[in-house]
């Protein structure tokens, strides 16, 4: 699970995550949902521990993950992260960059082998294990993303949505490709989407966001049926 307790983060004197609290079941996905710079990848990086939190704490089971005093790094935290700007390594096949996290953590020839292999077909790239990254379409690039945050195994999975990069289909075939990964390891995901509609069709829970401040957190049916605010209303139906 997730637990966020009265979360803080400043830059400066900006405010960009403001007293956040949210709690997230093992095995659940939240969309988080807002406009433009209203907080939604500064509150990945605090989960992933990029960043340092101000203040309030951040916790999965028993274990304190951050508070102002100190946090777990990113490498002990079993939480993949894959970026808004997606980073592929343009010198490294798809297996090359997929294997790459694998090594780090010292695993065996034969289990780095293994768990590439597994992480390819879950995204369905095996085809593709040899090719080099320029020699992919955007969207092929960001499932060896996904595939070499899934390589590692994490217990937490965030997904920073690139908008960007990809064109209406790309993003489609993403989505879905997010979904059945979801359905299939079932691993608690945090999913910043900029498809409201389809954040209310996927998730198990919605939270939205405005200027740093959390303006509802609930399941989809009740984000939809009850908007806690004008707000929240008019985000929902305003779908892009
Ligand atoms: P988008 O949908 O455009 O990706 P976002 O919700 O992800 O937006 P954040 O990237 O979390 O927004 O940024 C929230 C606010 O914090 C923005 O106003 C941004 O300018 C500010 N901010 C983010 N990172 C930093 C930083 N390292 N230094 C200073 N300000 C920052
Ligand atoms: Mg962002």
């Amino acid at each position: 699970d997730i637990r966020i307790k009265n979360l803080n983060k400043s830059f400066g004197n900006y405010h960009a995550v403001r007293n956040l609290n949210i709690e997230l079941q093992d095995g659940h996905l939240l969309a988080l949902l807002g406009p433009s710079g209203c907080g939604k990848s500064t509150t990945l990086q605090l989960l992933a521990g990029f960043e340092t939190v101000t203040s309030g704490e951040i916790w999965t089971g028993d274990t304190l993950l951050s508070h102002a005093d100190g946090v777990i790094p990113p490498e002990k935290r079993g939480i993949s992260l894959v970026f808004q700007n997606y980073a592929v390594w343009p010198h490294m096949t798809v297996a090359e960059n997929i294997a790459f996290g694998l090594k780090l953590r010292k695993l065996s020839r034969a289990d780095v082998e293994t768990g590439t292999r597994r992480a390819l077909d879950t995204v369905r790239l095996g085809h593709l294990a040899d090719r080099y990254p320029s020699e992919l379409s955007g969207g092929q690039q960001q499932r060896v993303a996904l595939a070499r945050a899934l390589a590692v195994q994490p217990k937490i999975l965030l997904l920073d949505e690139p908008l960007s990069n990809l064109d209406a289909a790309l993003r489609e075939e993403m989505r879905f490709e997010i979904r059945r990964v979801h359905d299939e390891l079932g691993i608690t995901t945090v999913y910043v989407t900029h498809d409201q509609s389809e954040a209310l069709v996927t998730a198990d829970r919605i939270a939205v966001m405005k200027m740093g401040e959390l303006q509802q957190f609930a399941s989809p049916e009740e984000v939809f049926d009850t908007p806690a605010n004008i707000f929240v209303a008019s985000f929902i139906g305003n779908n892009n």
